[in-house]
């Protein structure tokens, strides 16, 4: 079915029987879960990034319009709804205690980065997962505990700069030689050091910050990458059916965090350009330019469930696939390995004393 132009403005409505549409991955549409209504939704490319500088200091609060904030008792998260949302799970740890916030929605996210997995997909790349990690119980590779899965639309800032550094330092290398004579001739290893000055430009390309408060920083470079310079302009139709994260890190906060990013970046770049084993110092002084961002929401599947009485969380990239996650451990699996390597050692402690 072509998509329906009268549905700009009821986004969420079926114009069959009047629910509410439910934005389905795998099909790229909006989906009727009484009537199996489908739309296809087909997002607008776009190359467009934002001016930094000018939108620092004063956030647009232009998502109010059309979205609320609901909090959840249970674990705390913020998450952003469409006004028209009825009823929502906290997307997190599957709570329904989830209350209206009064809090403001704040800046609309420009760019949306939808779902392209299904739940379906979600399982079958985690059990791939699984089945290459060793110490896993065999019981869970062939048949994981139903997870309950969620997905969030992680926020997120990207930032791009034209950068030029100049920079001085001194590093080392190692060599041998030998010393001495007669009966104390030996070889020994010394460093010989050498200035380095120069300077250095980067075009530092979407560097990309977490702004959400659930998801630490690590874990999102975990779930990385994802192709935010690939991103569709934000369509509330994407989050039918799903929430986002409210962003906590403000636009500024967040380009201290793409800073510490940018330095590890131009650091490597400007080292790589000498043969050195050893680091005295190196002073980089950075100059950034054009700062331009832009604020994208990132598809995240948020898996839990439990086995032995305990809890797994596993995230899957909800463009790539890609898994991160703690897995249990077959204590079996731990116990034959220590005795196989005890018996190895053994085995060898007695052939070298044969
Ligand atoms: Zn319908
Ligand atoms: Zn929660």
């Amino acid at each position: 079915m072509e998509p329906n132009e009268e549905l700009t403005n009821e986004i969420y409505e079926c114009p069959s029987c009047g629910a509410n549409l439910k934005f389905l991955p795998d099909k790229e549409a909006l989906f009727c879960e009484y009537c199996n209504t489908t739309i296809s939704l087909k997002g607008e490319a776009s190359n467009e990034e934002l001016d930094f500088l000018a939108n620092c200091d004063n956030p647009v609060n232009d998502w109010d319009v059309e979205s609320k904030i609901v909090h959840c008792e249970n674990c705390g998260s913020n998450n952003v709804v469409s006004k028209k949302e009825i009823t929502s799970n906290c997307p997190f740890c599957g709570s329904s205690s989830v209350i209206n916030s009064n809090e403001l929605v704040g800046e609309k996210p420009n760019r949306v980065i939808p779902f392209k997995l299904g739940k379906e997909q979600v399982i079958t790349n985690y059990q791939k997962w699984l089945k290459k990690k060793f110490f896993v119980p065999s019981k869970i590779k062939k048949n994981i505990p139903n997870p309950l899965i969620n997905g969030v639309y992680i926020p997120s800032w990207t930032y791009d700069s034209n950068t030029v550094s100049t920079y001085n330092g001194r590093l080392g290398k190692r060599y041998t030689t030998t010393v001495g004579s007669g009966k104390n001739r030996r070889t020994v290893t010394r460093i010989r050091y050498f200035r380095v000055s120069g300077v250095h430009k980067k075009y530092l390309d979407d560097l990309l910050v977490c702004s959400g408060e659930k998801l630490e920083q690590s874990a999102l470079d975990k779930l990385a990458p994802y192709n935010t310079n690939d991103s569709y302009l934000y369509d509330e139709r994407y989050l039918a059916g799903f929430s986002a994260e409210h962003y906590n890190l403000s636009l500024k906060n967040g380009w201290e965090v793409a800073k510490r990013k940018g330095k590890e970046i131009i650091k490597y770049e400007i080292l790589s350009k000498y043969h050195y084993d050893v680091i005295d110092y190196l002073n980089i002084n950075t100059i950034y330019d054009k700062i331009q961002y832009k604020y994208v929401i990132l598809p995240v599947w948020i898996c839990i469930y439990k086995y032995d009485n305990k809890e797994y969380k596993f995230m899957v990239n909800g463009e790539t696939g890609k898994v991160v996650g703690k897995t249990p451990i077959s204590a079996l699996k731990v116990t034959l390995v220590v005795l196989l390597a005890i018996i190895l050692l053994i085995l060898l402690i007695c052939w070298m004393n044969y």
